[in-house]
């Protein structure tokens, strides 16, 4: 007990004789809350914005890549690795996997992955988030990681953002009401050419952080080309 009581005497007393600055014990404190921000079906033609507003506010997002999308913008697959994001794989078509056969499964997922190489994460996410146990396992076997709603054990709600909503203000306020400690927020910015979604993202990073909380790529997936 009276060690305890020791030890936080003394740090009281170490923050205030080495002058810990007021601010820097708000940025600390600032930043004890985590958001995953997660984009669906990139790349496309906002994707460049979504990376300019991500690095103004050193957030560090998810992107699930769709392998067809990213042979055409190479650039930017890159880019965005070398920003620390994680690129994740969204498939290489982005065709449901539920209709297809176990090598047709396979075929999406190994070309997807080959379509962001030498980027690719070992995460990776199902078209439509339409999934089954065993199209799960194929992706285990090649090592990839299936990641939709939650990270470690949450039990609460996702934040999902559907790919239809175009209403700025109706996704900024959705996501602020059900934002979280440890969310995933999905997001979709690309293949619907919605840039709403990436106007969302740009309002929500400074309400966000002033409410306490930064922005890091989904825990678990690897960053190939990232160095951090
Ligand atoms: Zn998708």
């Amino acid at each position: 007990m009276r060690a305890r009581w020791l030890r936080s005497a003394m740090a009281v007393i170490s923050a205030v004789t080495l002058g810990a600055a007021p601010a820097a014990a708000a940025t600390a404190r600032a930043a004890s809350k985590t958001v995953y921000f997660a984009f669906d079906d990139g790349p496309g033609e906002w994707t460049p914005e979504l990376l300019a507003a991500a690095d103004a506010y050193h957030a560090q997002v998810t992107l699930f890549f769709v392998g067809r999308s990213a042979e055409k913008q190479p650039e930017i697959v890159a880019r965005a690795a070398a920003a620390g994001h994680v690129i994740g794989v969204h498939t290489y078509s982005h065709r449901w996997l539920t209709g297809m056969t176990a090598a047709q499964v396979r075929r999406e997922l190994v070309n997807g992955r080959a379509a962001l190489q030498p980027y690719a994460s070992n995460c990776w996410r199902p078209p439509g988030w339409a999934t089954s146990p065993a199209i799960e396992q194929i992706g285990r076997s090649l090592g990839m990681r299936q990641v939709l709603r939650t990270v470690g054990r949450t039990s609460r709600r996702p934040v999902f953002i559907p790919a239809g909503w175009t209403d700025v203000d109706k996704i900024v306020s959705t996501v602020q009401r059900t934002v979280f400690d440890g969310a995933v927020v999905t997001l979709h910015a690309e293949r619907s050419g919605n840039r709403a979604q990436v106007l969302a993202f740009e309002r929500l990073l400074p309400v966000l952080r002033a409410r306490g909380y930064r922005f890091a790529p989904v825990p678990g997936c690897s960053r190939p080309g990232f160095r951090g």
